[in-house]
């Protein structure tokens, strides 16, 4: 998707610190962290909001909370937060969908 921050991620075009990808999913430390570990896990086709999702969506979505286990324990995170912003006026800047990923080890 043009001019879309992520997607530009996802290319390459922009630059980032990546901890996690496969063919679906890519994840990468927030450049503005809110706690110690704060990680953002996007999936690589190009979906707006969690209100934008479709019943094809749904192995992605799970397969994203699995990804989130994977990195919050290899973060040394035993529990954490996640965060979705859905929608501007629910606080969303970048109109790709993403899973914030919080903590502190
Ligand atoms: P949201 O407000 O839910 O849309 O969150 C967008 C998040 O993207 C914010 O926490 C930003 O700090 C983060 N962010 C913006 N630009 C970048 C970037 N180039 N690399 C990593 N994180 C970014
Ligand atoms: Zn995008």
């Amino acid at each position: 998707m043009e001019n879309c921050l992520f997607c530009k991620i996802i290319e390459g075009e922009i630059p980032s610190q990546k901890v996690y990808e496969d063919d679906e999913i890519l994840a990468f430390k927030d450049i503005n962290p809110k706690a110690k570990v704060h990680i953002l896990v996007i999936p690589k086709k190009h979906i707006e909001s969690l209100k934008e999702i479709s019943v094809e969506d749904e192995k992605l979505i799970f397969k994203m909370h699995q990804v989130l286990n994977v990195i919050a324990k290899e973060q040394g995170l035993e529990d954490y937060n996640l965060v979705v912003n859905c929608g501007k006026g629910a606080g969303q800047e970048v109109m790709h969908l993403h899973f914030h990923l919080l903590g502190n080890p």
